[in-house]
């Protein structure tokens, strides 16, 4: 019963995870509160410092470090429900409100994709998109902030069942500069975590 007990901890973190992203103002607030933290960047351009202001109400989710991004998976027969969060600067290769036709069409890209593509799919099979959320600071008007995440939300029908079968984590090789995925998951076949490398994009649930 400790086994069932640990799960159905991380059961309510993923879905609290999931019920957080669903609050804009969240992210929108702490894309503003960085800023004012931030404002200066004397320390060589990036303190990772700031990240352990946010992020204590959601575990170890929406660490702000560049190159890595987080994903938790909760996996049930062919469904997945998933959680990913990154600094956009793994996304778009910058992290203030797009200025450029550039910078515009990049944010939308990457808004669309994550919308539109299945971030995990079995090796031998694929997955299919059945409903997402994506939400980012930069796309605020007002956004003044120069770090942020892009966090997604999606539920996914699989051809197979994830659990117990090779996984691919196709957003890291659509997404090369994301150099580590910290990947979380649970499930039929248990829970697990690993850290996934671009040398390393498949894991076993
Ligand atoms: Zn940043």
């Amino acid at each position: 019963m400790r086994a069932a007990l640990v799960v159905t901890g991380l059961i309510l973190t993923a879905s609290g995870a999931l019920a957080h992203n669903d609050h804009g103002h969240h992210h929108h607030s702490h894309g503003e509160a960085q800023q004012e933290k931030k404002g200066h960047h004397g320390n060589g351009g990036h303190s990772h410092d700031h990240k352990h202001d946010h992020d204590h109400d959601e575990g170890s989710l929406g660490a702000h470090v560049h190159g890595q991004a987080n994903l938790q998976l909760a996996l049930e027969g062919t469904g997945v429900d998933l959680f990913f969060s990154s600094p956009a600067v793994n996304l778009l290769g910058f992290e203030h409100r797009p200025e450029t036709d550039a910078q515009k069409e990049a944010l939308d890209k990457a808004m669309n994709y994550f919308r539109e593509m299945a971030l995990v799919h079995p090796a031998n099979g694929d997955c299919q998109v059945v409903s997402a959320t994506v939400e980012t600071p930069l796309a605020d008007a007002d956004f003044e902030g120069s770090h942020g995440d892009i966090t997604v939300s999606q539920t996914l029908e699989c051809s197979s069942a994830l659990a117990g079968s090779r996984v691919q984590a196709n957003v890291m090789t659509d997404w090369p500069d994301i150099e580590s995925l910290q990947l979380q998951w649970l499930g039929d076949g248990g829970q697990g975590s690993q850290e996934l490398t671009q040398g390393q994009q498949q894991f076993r649930p």
